[in-house]
């Protein structure tokens, strides 16, 4: 069964598609956790971060870059963002398709809650 997010870049659910190359797409989370919100996906099937292969380094740095430039684009770059990647459970991971989340717009306060 193919994933909720390869399914959106099939184009067959629809999404606020801001960047598409080759290799990634970018899209607006539909629930956003602050006014700028992006998941920057890659095209290839890498259900999580524990899945990343030694040959896909230069495709996660490819996200990183584009979540870099997306930043400078969205006005966020000088002010701050976070770039996050969960991963299984305890990472909080609900999609098992590797995404990239930028966040940012708003100060966004500690990385995790402290126990
Ligand atoms: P994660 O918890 O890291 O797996 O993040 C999954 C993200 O996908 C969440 O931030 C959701 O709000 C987002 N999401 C779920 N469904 C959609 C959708 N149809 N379009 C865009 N974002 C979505």
């Amino acid at each position: 069964m193919p994933t909720l997010f390869e399914k959106i870049i099939a184009g067959d659910v629809p999404a606020t598609v801001i960047f598409r190359d080759s290799r990634v797409v970018a899209f607006l989370d539909i629930r956003p956790a602050a006014p700028v919100h992006i998941l920057i996906v890659p095209n290839k099937v890498i259900p999580t971060a524990d899945d990343i292969a030694d040959e896909d380094e230069s495709l996660i740095g490819h996200m990183v870059i584009v979540a870099r430039d997306l930043a400078r684009q969205q006005g966020i770059a000088k002010n701050g963002y976070r770039l996050i990647i969960n991963c299984n459970p305890h990472g909080g991971q609900e999609v098992y398709h590797l995404h990239l989340h930028l966040i940012g717009g708003r100060p966004l306060g500690p990385m995790v809650a402290r126990a």
